[in-house]
């Protein structure tokens, strides 16, 4: 396979998949300030699924058909130049089938006739390297800042725009801050403890600052595998589909599921022969860091008490812990059964799953786990929507719309009473 040389760095475009837009447009600036050309994909249509069916095997799990077939088409449809750009593509190393995504890639990139085209897997342990291409430690204490910054941006404006008096003031915020961010990692700053700090009060000051209305909306949490749960290619658009509904959506921020990637590390010593080193960085230091920016920003979204803060990691362990072992830690884990439990104490019973065809951890730990969560708080209204090549959109949206029925007559007999 063709590497990534340090030659390339400057010319050559990475072609990545769009998990989250504004997690991923702030993200990408990290790699531009270390010198990589970087393009986040957009592009969309039903081509993209068939793509990733005519290069993968179609026992793969979606969300693998989708970001390869996402890749593919990208090229094909000639948005980058072919002859100057490389791929890139996580690999966890953890147990899922994540960790067979970039295998997968440089296979279908080969059937497809694109094996003289590099591809680079974003990992932190050094597997599958590329000499023009390293995920340096500073990069990572970036990407964590990023991750922050994304999550907090998301959470507000899920609970201002659906109360915004003037329609579209919430997505210019989104755009004004996503760029404001953008500007300042290009000077290098925005990533340590004071800026950390300072920007996130502000960010969450300008959204409580929109003029709205608050009167009783529908709350819908949604869950799942992580790229379903962000991505609208993933989950058919699902957030819109909520909004069009008039419903106010939360989406657990994805510091959480950083959090809970480094925590495994502790778990698999704990439980698994693990390595030692791993876990004592991440109980020690990567953890203990991760926790101080959380609670930075947990504090500023606090400090205007109509919105609902989001969990800390802490409270989701203590959340999980009592359906679910932290041993339990393949795909999502533990951590999606967490994030449910939290999601119907903060309010948000209504709850879209979403589960992604062919992923048999998160069957266990979100589908699995409805009927225990039911039996518990016997008020939650889940529903687990399964996406597929050959699921129609039609057909998920009945589901979602039939729990949203559900949800408005329990609004209704809420306010009554
Ligand atoms: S969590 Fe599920 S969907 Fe995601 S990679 Fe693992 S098996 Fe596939």
């Amino acid at each position: 396979m063709k590497k990534f040389t340090k030659d390339m760095k400057k010319d050559w475009t990475i072609i990545a998949p769009n998990m989250s837009p504004t997690h991923f447009a702030i993200m990408s600036k990290i790699f531009t300030n270390h010198g990589y050309k970087v393009m986040i994909l957009e592009n969309s249509g039903p081509e993209i699924i068939q793509l990733g069916l005519k290069y993968v095997h179609n026992d793969m799990c979606y969300p693998c058909l989708l970001v390869i077939g996402q890749m593919i088409d990208a090229i094909e449809k000639g948005l980058v130049d072919r002859n100057k750009c490389a791929v890139a593509i996580s690999q966890t190393g953890g147990g899922c089938r994540a960790s067979n995504y970039y295998f997968l890639l440089v296979k279908a990139m080969e059937r497809a006739g694109m094996g003289d085209i590099p591809v680079i897997s974003l990992n932190l342990s050094g597997m599958n390297s590329h000499p023009g291409f390293k995920i340096t430690s500073m990069m990572v204490i970036q990407a964590a800042a990023a991750v922050v910054y994304g999550d907090i941006i998301m959470v507000m404006a899920n609970q201002t725009r659906p109360y915004e008096i003037n329609k579209g003031d919430t997505d210019k915020m989104v755009d004004k801050w996503v760029s404001i961010l953008a500007e300042c990692f290009k000077k290098n700053r925005g990533y340590f403890w004071k800026n950390l700090k300072i920007n996130f009060n502000k960010i969450a000051d300008d959204f409580a600052s929109i003029p709205q209305k608050r009167v009783p909306k529908v709350k819908v949490g949604v869950v799942g595998e992580i790229y379903m749960k962000f991505s609208k290619l993933g989950n058919s658009n699902l957030e819109g589909l909520l909004r069009d509904e008039d419903c106010e959506v939360m989406i657990p921020p994805m510091m959480g599921f950083a959090m809970y990637c480094f925590n495994n590390q502790i778990m698999d010593r704990k439980y698994y022969g693990g390595r030692f080193f791993h876990s004592l960085l991440s109980k020690y230091f990567v953890l203990p860091y991760f926790e101080k920016i959380e609670t930075w920003s947990r504090e500023a979204i606090a400090k205007h008490p109509e919105y609902t803060v989001p969990g800390s990691f802490k409270e989701l362990k203590e959340y999980g812990d009592k359906f679910i072992n932290e041993g339990c830690k393949m795909g999502e884990g533990w951590l999606l059964t967490a994030e449910m439990v939290e999601l119907i104490n903060k309010g948000y019973e209504n709850i879209v799953c979403t589960q992604p065809f062919g992923c048999l951890p998160n069957h266990i730990v979100g589908k699995g786990m409805i009927r225990p969560l039911k039996e518990a708080y016997p008020d939650s209204n889940i529903v687990p929507i399964d996406y597929d090549p050959s699921a129609t959109k039609v057909n998920q949206e009945n589901r979602i719309k039939l729990m949203l029925s559900v949800a408005r007559e329990n609004l209704e007999k809420k306010e009554n009473a």
